[in-house]
């Protein structure tokens, strides 16, 4: 069973550890988003690729979503008495990872072969790659000009008005090594629950994998992160209104209906599977909120029944 996952952060490493518990760790790869990738001091920092790796190795903060558990953040604090910028958390620990992949990068190593050393070296046995060794940028459009992701996401608190999300460098970019044949050879492709505009869209810009979504024999089934109306957490329903989609899992089948087979939805959603079916669409109804590792498996497994139906 090789599954071929496409994935953010939080709501990925969830669904992606159920997975884990399921299907051997080595038959899953994992395509992760670098849109939101951000250099802080002079470090390459990649939050989403981050996130799956603690998940994975078992180390994730839990209760944050991101970031090492039981990490502490006296560094923070330092920088910020020199007086330099202090709004994106980065823990001491945290702060390795960071130093690793920066030295590495600049020794001339690819985001590719960072990903695999550190993700190698914390134990994690699934394969992880970022959807491009090319920087591809998120840059969200406010009333008062373009922001990078994270200082609209973390400095501003996604509390500004968003007219329009890009993905600066996609059109440049090629998928790094083993993308395009990861999808084309799986049985089954995974899109998490994850944020589609900010996540998920980044992926899809690099020229290729959508086209290779759209081509590979594997069934492509979806996770939607939209339940009840709003996004289990972070600014998706804000980023997708300002791309013209609904706020809801028709929203998420609406972007992904090109290659899309099924997309699992919650059961407070259960009244929009008839529109799911008419985009052509299968939809599988189930309980969605991973709100504990019994929830993730449950999940995890309700999407490989519906695959294999
Ligand atoms: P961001 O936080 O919006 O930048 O995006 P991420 O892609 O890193 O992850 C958050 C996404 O995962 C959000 O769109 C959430 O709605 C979704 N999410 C988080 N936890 C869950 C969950 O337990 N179930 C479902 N269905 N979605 C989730």
């Amino acid at each position: 069973m090789r599954i071929t996952a496409l994935a953010g952060g939080t709501g990925a490493a969830k669904l992606l550890r159920g997975l884990a518990v399921l299907v051997p760790p080595e038959q899953i790869t994992v395509i992760g988003n670098t849109g939101d990738d951000t250099q802080i001091w002079g470090l390459h920092i990649s939050p989403d690729l981050d996130t799956v790796t603690y998940a994975l190795a078992g180390l994730l903060d839990e209760e944050k979503g991101w970031g090492l558990r039981d990490d502490t953040f006296m560094c923070l604090a330092a920088m910020a008495a020199l007086g330099q910028e202090a709004w994106f958390n980065l823990g001491d620990r945290d702060l390795a990872t960071h130093l690793f992949r920066t030295e590495r990068l600049a020794a001339g190593q690819s985001l590719s072969e960072v990903t695999t050393a550190i993700r190698r070296a914390l134990g994690v046995r699934s394969r992880i790659l970022p959807a491009s060794d090319a920087p591809v940028a998120t840059r969200v459009l406010t009333p008062t000009g373009w922001l990078g992701f994270q200082e609209f996401f973390v400095r501003e608190k996604a509390q500004v008005e968003v007219l329009d999300v890009a993905y600066a460098g996609a059109d440049q970019a090629s998928p790094a090594p083993g993308v395009l044949e990861a999808i084309r050879t799986a049985v089954v492709v995974v899109i998490c629950p994850s944020n589609p505009i900010t996540s998920i869209g980044p992926i899809l810009a690099v020229p290729g994998i959508a086209e290779a979504l759209a081509a590979t024999s594997a069934r492509v089934l979806a996770v939607s992160p939209i339940v009840g109306g709003a996004p289990v957490s972070g600014p998706a329903g804000k980023l997708m209104a300002a791309k013209g989609l609904p706020v809801s899992a028709v929203g998420v089948a609406k972007l992904y209906r090109p290659w899309l087979d099924l997309l699992v939805l919650d059961r407070r959603d259960e009244r929009l599977a008839p529109e799911v079916t008419a985009l052509g669409i299968t939809p599988v109804v189930t309980g969605t909120m991973m709100t504990d590792r019994g929830a993730e498996v449950a999940l995890a497994r309700a999407a490989l029944e519906a695959l294999a139906r």
